[in-house]
């Protein structure tokens, strides 16, 4: 039977070829092997057609924000690697733990508690990342950067699942490269717990659709990209039922 989406997956493909590049040309730049940044996709508020069309695009690794929303679209949408990039809330752990391969928003050591308790339950072992604050912006989760090694620790201590790096979302700014600072900030904070805690914290998942060519020079190995490749987005204000595969905006 005919694929229903050819014209999505055929624009998926186009910026998915133009985001390769791009991702290349900043390598070739930092001299890095390209190999190394992982593309997260990220779906949030796009329904599984759209996963789908990103599947036949040739994607196979997805970013969601809200555990309940993830729920549904994994259910509908064949075998792929899923990642969470949003706040977990401490009572939705155990679920993540059972939806995702990478949880990029460890925020709090309660959640670190949550998720090893929900671990040793369950015996779910994700790789987790420690969302890092570093800006200092009131209005953003995430660990300062001093908190980090104590973090690392307390982690090994509670018996979490890995903790095998670190993500940052820098202050919102139109020019790319207003974000630099941020990024070679998580970096050195990075190289310093590594030399400081002895983790090998091999994982910087930093970058979305605007600012990713920066966050590949300054060491990004995951990036998140959204809009680039699927289009803007709904806001969550102004979605309807139908927008939503989990109903969990109503
Ligand atoms: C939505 C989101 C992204 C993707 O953002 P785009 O700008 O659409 O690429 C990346 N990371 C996080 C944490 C997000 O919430």
């Amino acid at each position: 039977m005919q694929a229903m989406n050819d014209g999505e997956t055929a624009a998926i493909e186009l910026r998915l070829a133009q985001l390769r590049e791009r991702v290349a040309a900043a390598c070739a730049r930092a001299g890095r092997d390209p190999e190394e940044v992982r593309l997260v996709a990220v779906t949030k508020t796009f329904g599984p057609d759209t996963v789908a069309a990103a599947q036949r695009a040739g994607l196979s690794c997805f970013g969601e924000n809200r555990v309940q929303e993830a729920a549904a679209k994994i259910a509908a949408c064949g075998r792929a690697e899923w990642h969470l990039v949003g706040h977990l809330q401490r009572n939705k752990a155990g679920a993540a733990l059972a939806l995702f391969e990478t949880i990029h928003s460890v925020d709090s050591i309660r959640l670190l508690e949550s998720l090893a308790a929900g671990a040793a339950e369950s015996g779910a072992r994700p790789r987790l990342l420690l969302e890092v604050n570093v800006a200092g912006e009131a209005s953003k989760f995430g660990f300062a950067p001093e908190a980090v090694p104590a973090a690392l620790e307390a982690a090994v201590r509670l018996g979490a699942p890995p903790v095998e790096g670190l993500m940052t979302v820098p202050p919102f700014a139109p020019d790319p490269e207003a974000a630099r600072p941020h990024f070679r900030r998580l970096r050195e904070l990075r190289d310093g717990c590594r030399d400081r805690t002895g983790f090998a914290l091999p994982e910087l998942s930093m970058g979305m659709s605007g600012d990713f060519e920066v966050a590949v020079e300054e060491g990004a190995t995951m990036i998140r990209i959204g809009t680039f490749l699927f289009g803007r987005r709904i806001p969550w204000a102004q979605r309807r039922p139908a927008d939503d595969p989990s109903g969990e905006a109503f």
